[in-house]
């Protein structure tokens, strides 16, 4: 780009004070967002971005965040779907499916997981069968967040049984209406429904939804894998309001002013965030509750600045190292760790300066039930987007050198490795 932090901090504020206005819709912000480059910079110049680096990225939303104005329409379509469609997707399909995701018009969902295939997810079994025109899916996937609300999702089916397992996946892109699908809500511990299981029977996928060629889904799953790992880092400094993206979700129509206004209750509503989850807010508690002279929080406050700030260096660190041309390391895992890891501690200091009251729900409780509330949404932290002990396995490997965990089934046909399975 050539220009300075500053520079850049500037130009993007000028850009604000011209174009933010409370009064428009919020598919009139997104759109001017999109077209601007400015709510997914990183994107290339042709696609909606300004091919500007991650460290570059998180300066603007840096500004977003400080200028309070709602943030880009950020989820599966965006974060997970696009990064494949620019590495391995057509032309074609990139003209056709980025202008809505760029702009919040759909939402997009993850068919990823499935009851016999999580950590090990090249063991899926979902089959889509060609039929000359496009593909039929039959399987059940689980676990799919926000899949009621979406429009699309983003599958990993098997196409040929008689490779083995990582060679005979495919990546496609499936229209969620249509009757083949049925999508049965989950309700978590902490009383929302976020995620679902999904039933897929003779789904169609047309001709043009296969990304990539067949046979060659694994690695756009690790292009989809790496950025879903990225987004899971913790050390937020400026958290960026955002809402869901979609028809089905409800924003688009309602004014921008009004929904930054409601949206600590909206984002309770829509994710996976604790509503305590910064070392901010644990400071707010604190004066709240008369606890911030106590030298034993005092300590332990400063230790979760301290454990945010170097979590936010490590993915500064992965950033610069990327802006100049590096291959990215072990950050994205270091970072999941490490953000799973603060969470723990922002929960954990939550509940001792609540006290009992921090077991209470709903508006009559402490801070509106928001201690319990965080309490049981924590744990999911660490096991969506590929779990601890999942990334503690490639720090393993990819930092301390350690042996890779033996694969039996890696050279065998599916249809084998599966049989050999159930027979125990
Ligand atoms: C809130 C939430 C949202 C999610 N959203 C989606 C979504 O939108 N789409 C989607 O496709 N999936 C989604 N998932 C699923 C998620 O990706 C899986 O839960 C995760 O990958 C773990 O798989 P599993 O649940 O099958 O656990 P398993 O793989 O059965 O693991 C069970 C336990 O064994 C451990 N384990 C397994 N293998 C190893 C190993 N080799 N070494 C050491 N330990 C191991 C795991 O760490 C875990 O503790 C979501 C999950 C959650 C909690």
């Amino acid at each position: 780009m050539g220009m300075t932090e500053d520079e850049l901090a500037a130009a993007v504020r000028r850009w604000l004070a011209e174009s933010w206005d409370p009064d428009i819709t919020v598919r009139e912000w997104w759109g001017r967002l999109a077209h601007s480059g400015y709510g997914f910079p990183h994107w290339p110049t042709e696609w909606f971005g300004k091919s500007m680096s991650s460290l570059e990225t998180a300066a603007v939303r840096k500004e977003m965040a400080l200028a309070r104005v709602l943030g880009p329409p950020i989820g599966v379509g965006t974060s997970m779907a696009a990064p494949v469609l620019f590495a391995h997707g057509s032309e074609d399909q990139r003209s056709r499916w980025l202008p809505a995701l760029a702009s919040g018009e759909e939402r997009w969902c993850q068919f990823f997981s499935e009851p016999d295939a999580g950590s090990d997810l090249a063991g899926v079994r979902t089959q889509a069968v060609s039929d000359g025109n496009g593909w039929l899916v039959s399987g059940q996937k689980v676990w799919n967040s926000g899949t009621l609300m979406a429009d699309r999702g983003i599958l990993l089916a098997r196409t040929d049984p008689d490779l083995p397992k990582h060679r005979g996946l495919s990546f496609f892109v499936i229209d969620i209406d249509q009757p083949g699908i049925e999508v049965r809500p989950i309700r978590q511990m902490n009383g929302r429904t976020e995620f679902n299981e999904t039933f897929f029977n003779q789904a169609r996928v047309e001709l043009d939804g296969l990304v990539g060629s067949a046979g060659d889904g694994w690695r756009a799953a690790l292009t989809t894998l790496s950025n879903e790992r990225h987004d899971f880092a913790g050390g937020w400094e400026y958290p960026l309001v955002i809402v869901a993206p979609g028809d089905k979700g409800g924003y688009l129509e309602r004014q921008v002013g009004e929904v930054m206004e409601d949206a600590r209750r909206d984002e309770l509503d829509e994710a996976n965030t604790p509503p305590v989850h910064t070392a901010e807010r644990l400071v707010e508690l604190a004066r709240e509750w008369g606890r911030n002279r106590d030298p034993v929080v005092r300590q332990r406050l400063a230790h979760v600045y301290a454990m945010a700030g170097a979590l936010r260096w490590t993915a500064e660190r992965a950033e610069a190292a990327e802006a100049a041309g590096r291959q990215p390391g072990a950050e994205s895992s270091i970072g999941y760790v490490g953000g799973v890891r603060l969470l723990r501690l922002i929960r954990d200091l939550a509940v001792e300066m609540a006290g009992p009251a921090g077991l209470l729900t709903g508006p009559d409780a402490p801070s509106e039930g928001e201690i319990s509330m965080t309490v049981l949404t924590v744990p999911c932290h660490g096991i969506q987007g590929g779990s601890e002990q999942i990334q503690m396995n490639i720090l393993g490997e990819r930092v301390l050198g350690l042996p890779k965990e033996p694969q039996v089934d890696r050279d065998v046909p599916f249809r084998e490795s599966v049989s050999r399975t159930r027979e125990g």
